[in-house]
């Protein structure tokens, strides 16, 4: 049976949907602060980066500042500053840079587009992010740096992940694309490796449609940072001195002035996701099959960008995540292992085994940040997983 044929089953069988209302949308509605700044910015005329505004300038020092480190820089997206904090680093041809495989695709192809070679290796099997054993596995003689993410908003445990890096002469590049305003032992995400990358892109938690921003504590660091962001130039030098190769990865006043005002919600809105969990966490024991993927050891504050469920592996997902799109509660099926991406296998990407990765594949799902913003959905959720999942895993199965 197709799994559409089985939703309409699903759906007679079980009635009206649980949910009918909408979910939030997401971007949330402009504030009149954006506004304001975004027309002001307009009214000016100076909307690049490079013509005398001060927006981009203000929105990476308050990154800055919240990730406890001096510098920062503001790019086009952060898959391009995931490839300038690399290359800051001095990370490129010949070195190999270990990524957890269960992460977006571009935290390995910002590692390919440095020149480097992305060596995929498994996450922990309990929380999904970067596991150290897996990584120590990993290594190299070619081994130059290894990229934690800071997965659906909870912070990568970075204290012996730091100690391998520094053990092994490696640097440490932190994909917080999902984390804004998340903490590690109440220490900010992207100041706690050598560099960190933040995304501005339309589904992160705060978005200009598109952008990126790298923060990191190194003066050295920030040059060539700068440098690789602004064509090579010197900072502070000659317009038309190039004295290294770079390319214009910035980003625009326009867009620098959707995302300052947005500071001040951020941890508003990071509560108010959070407080959708804690309902959802009350309700779970009325849902055998389903858990929380947990927060790895050392995650202080949880952005929550997205709530990652663990379903019990007899449970068919397609089936699930069918059935709870009928139900007025869509899920999402997540990412598939990175290393099982020929195309980047192809390009010469080394995956070592990961198992663990393989089995969230399949078991887990994702409730997505929008519907976290409604605390009230969270008995919506749990709900229509109840419904869903009641007559217990084996009539689920086609
Ligand atoms: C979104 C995302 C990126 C890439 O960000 P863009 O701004 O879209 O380039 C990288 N890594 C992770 C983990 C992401 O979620």
């Amino acid at each position: 049976m197709s799994p559409v044929t089985r939703a309409s089953k699903s759906s007679r069988r079980t009635g009206t949907p649980v949910r009918t209302a909408p979910w939030p949308a997401w971007p949330p509605p402009l504030d009149p602060a954006q506004r304001e700044l975004v027309d002001k910015v307009l009214e000016s005329g100076l909307w690049g980066a490079t013509q005398g505004g001060s927006v981009v300038a203000d929105l990476v020092d308050a990154f800055a500042r919240r990730s406890g480190v001096r510098h920062g820089v503001a790019v086009g997206n952060a898959t391009l500053g995931l490839f300038a904090a690399l290359r800051g680093l001095g990370v490129g041809r010949g070195d190999e840079v270990i990524i957890p495989a269960y992460t977006f695709v571009a935290s390995a192809t910002s590692v390919l587009l440095a020149g480097a070679t992305p060596v995929i290796a498994d996450v922990d099997p309990t929380d999904l992010h970067m596991s150290p054993d897996a990584v120590r596995a990993a290594l190299s003689g070619r081994t130059a740096a290894i990229m934690p993410v800071h997965l659906a908003g909870s912070a990568a445990d970075m204290d012996p992940l730091n100690d391998l890096a520094a053990a092994h002469g490696l640097a440490v590049v932190e994909d917080a694309a999902q984390a804004h305003g998340a903490t590690y032992r109440d220490r900010p995400v992207g100041g706690l490796g050598d560099a960190g990358v933040y995304s501005f892109q339309a589904s992160k938690a705060m978005t200009a449609g598109e952008g990126g921003l790298i923060v990191c504590r190194d003066e050295s660091v920030y040059e060539r940072v700068w440098s690789t962001c602004n064509l090579g130039r010197r900072l502070g030098g000659q317009w038309y001195g190039h004295p290294s190769v770079g390319w214009n990865l910035r980003l625009t006043e326009i867009q620098a002035a959707l995302l300052l005002p947005w500071l001040d919600r951020l941890d508003e809105e990071i509560d108010r996701r959070n407080a959708f969990c804690a309902a959802f966490e009350r309700e779970l024991a009325t849902i055998p099959q389903v858990s929380v993927v947990p927060q790895p050891e050392g995650t202080t504050r949880d952005s929550r960008h997205l709530l990652m469920l663990r379903v019990d592996p007899a449970v068919d997902r397609d089936f699930l995540l069918t059935a709870m799109a009928a139900e007025g509660v869509p899920l999402d099926a997540g990412y598939p292992p990175l290393g099982t991406m020929t195309a980047l296998t192809a390009e010469g990407a080394r995956t070592e085994p990961c198992p663990a990765t393989e089995e969230a594949a399949r078991t887990v799902v994702w409730v997505r940040q929008s519907m976290l913003m409604d605390p009230a959905g969270a008995g919506d959720l749990a709900e229509a997983l109840a419904k869903v999942l009641s007559g217990g895993p084996a009539v689920n199965r086609p």
